[in-house]
């Protein structure tokens, strides 16, 4: 492992919970072990995917403009954009925001509940580099901002309320930061490691 900070070289072992490892130079934090780091990475995970269950199905936004309501869902949102004629825009949105925080959600918690019990899940090393690079392109915050950009212009064009999907999501976001600040990436390849050895 090298130190982002100074460049000299470690090699990485595997540390206790709670414990963290520093650079020998310059003293930066290589890389550490969090308490309950899996408990808390399978539950934010679990939280999540129960909350995309409601993203997706509940209003997200409702729009009264000229004795017209219309309401709607993220997935519905996508769909529309595709359908009308702008399908690079509905088919990212489709992809940042649903798919790719599923894999994301749905891939910690099949890696992470099997690793507190000291169990390896099969092909849990394949899944946890998935993850790795799909994480860059989980971009809800950046919709949400997107969402509330576009809803302060419309906001004198139509009357808007927030529908249940949208505070849904909102908690979403948090829950998708909780869980993959939760654990370390070493630490995670470290435990992953030390289970398939077994
Ligand atoms: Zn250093």
């Amino acid at each position: 492992m090298i130190c982002h900070f100074c460049d000299t070289i470690h090699e990485a072992e595997p540390i206790p919970e709670g414990s963290r490892v520093s650079c020998v130079c310059c003293d930066a934090t290589l890389y550490q072990n969090r308490p309950a780091s899996l408990a808390r990475v399978t539950s934010f995970s679990v939280t999540a995917l129960l909350l995309m269950l409601v993203v997706h199905t509940a209003p997200f936004i409702t729009m009264d403009a000229a004795d017209l309501r219309t309401k709607l869902t993220l997935p519905g949102a996508a769909m529309t954009l595709i359908e009308e004629g702008s399908p690079i825009v509905g088919v990212g949105v489709a992809l940042f925001t649903i798919v790719t925080p599923f894999v994301l959600s749905s891939g910690l918690v099949y890696v992470c509940a099997p690793l507190m019990f000291g169990k390896s899940a099969p092909g849990a090393m394949t899944v946890t580099r998935w993850m790795n690079r799909t994480e860059p392109w989980n971009m809800i915050e950046v919709f949400l901002l997107g969402v509330l950009v576009s809803l302060l212009k419309l906001g004198h064009l139509a009357e808007l309320h927030f529908g249940i999907g949208f505070w849904a999501f909102t908690v979403l976001m948090f829950c998708m930061a909780a869980a993959t600040a939760a654990i370390d990436r070493q630490e995670l390849w470290d435990r992953l490691e030390v289970a398939n050895e077994k």
